[in-house]
């Protein structure tokens, strides 16, 4: 009989669990004291349960830590770490970026994506299979650097919010005081706008929103983003402007420049138009070029002009620093495609 693993439980699934142990109620906590709050790693290891309570434990879990197999180090001091998924022969990554007073650790919802935009390698991967909570806890927990984090951004592999039971599984263990007890303000999740995933996580989550844009028009939209097809911008602004982020919850646009293609002054203009209304920044994302793409970066003098004529209409505009270029750990470029290869 395959074992199920604790990491990555909520604690209302915990107190099932034991109770269906027949263990006390209390047990639940003990148990996720141990999963969120100390450093082990095996269910041995929970020495305030007696030695009974953890076989019967043992006999139907295990801990479910998962050890990073490699790390590659950037000159920038970015690193990526490389961890297996439960499934058989599947890889996930995980970029590290520290920078002055700000240690963010990019996380992965998904092996792959099925998304398909035409700027990703995530993308070009395809789809390999949903990650649980467990196993996004397991990038966050297991990480060398844990204590140093500052902030969790879910902008790995994958498109989180088409994983949104694992995803707002996690997004509770990280924030819940019976958990890690981070504060949502410090973790941000990025989407492309699958719409019923949005509203579920807006709803039920605290956390800050990014929106993958890319384009203002339509039709451009379409051709750097299929999911443009199924969930128009326009319909994902309209939610993002009738909701309520209050004064401290934030939302942000992400927006890759292209050269030639998305970064006249017509997508400055439109830009503001569609924005009107909307609280918000614009984060502007060099393009790292990827192997088989047609698509080339806007250069330096173009991004900065972006920037200060949207500053200019009252957008809070930045352009985001690339980093981890080297090691393929920039915005776009993670991809387990040749090591899944490999194995098979
Ligand atoms: Fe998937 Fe995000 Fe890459 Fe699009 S940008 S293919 S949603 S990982």
């Amino acid at each position: 009989m395959n074992k199920d693993i604790l990491l990555g439980k909520t604690l209302e699934e915990l107190i099932q669990i034991v109770l269906d142990l027949k263990l006390p109620k209390f047990t639940a906590k003990q148990i996720a004291d141990w999963l969120y709050k100390k450093d082990i790693t095996s269910i041995d290891e929970m020495s305030n349960l007696s030695l009974k309570t953890r076989e019967i434990i043992k006999e139907k879990f295990i801990f479910g830590n998962i050890s990073s197999t490699k790390v590659q180090c950037s000159v920038d001091g970015t690193k990526k770490y490389l961890y297996p998924s439960n499934m058989p022969n599947k890889f996930i990554e995980t970029a590290y970026i520290p920078d002055r007073d700000r240690n963010t650790l990019c996380v992965s919802s998904q092996v792959g994506c099925k998304m398909g935009c035409l700027f990703c390698m995530t993308g070009k991967q395809g789809f390999q299979g949903q990650l649980t909570s467990g196993e996004i806890i397991n990038q966050i927990r297991s990480l060398p650097e844990r204590e140093s984090l500052t902030n969790i951004v879910y902008m790995g592999m994958g498109e989180p919010l088409d994983n949104v039971p694992e995803v707002m599984k996690s997004l509770e263990i990280l924030t819940s005081e019976y958990g890690m007890a981070m504060s949502p303000r410090r973790i941000t999740v990025s989407t492309i706008g699958i719409i019923p995933g949005m509203i579920e996580f807006l709803n039920n989550s605290e956390c800050h929103l990014a929106v993958s844009l890319h384009s203002p028009f339509d039709e451009e939209r379409k051709k750097l983003m299929p999911v443009q097809n199924v969930y128009p911008i326009k319909d994902v602004l309209e939610i993002v402007r009738n909701f309520d982020f209050g004064r401290q919850r934030r939302v942000s646009f992400e927006y890759i420049m292209f050269k030639g293609i998305n970064d006249t002054a017509d997508h400055i203009k439109e830009l503001c138009r569609i924005l009107d209304g909307i609280r918000c920044r614009i984060n502007l994302i060099r393009f790292h070029p990827i192997p088989d793409t047609p698509l080339d970066g806007s250069d330096d003098a173009t991004m900065e002009y972006f920037k200060d004529q949207l500053t200019k209409k009252g957008i809070t505009t930045t352009i985001r620093r690339s980093r981890g270029l080297d090691i393929f750990a920039a915005c776009g470029m993670l991809s387990t495609k040749e090591l899944i290869k490999r194995q098979n």
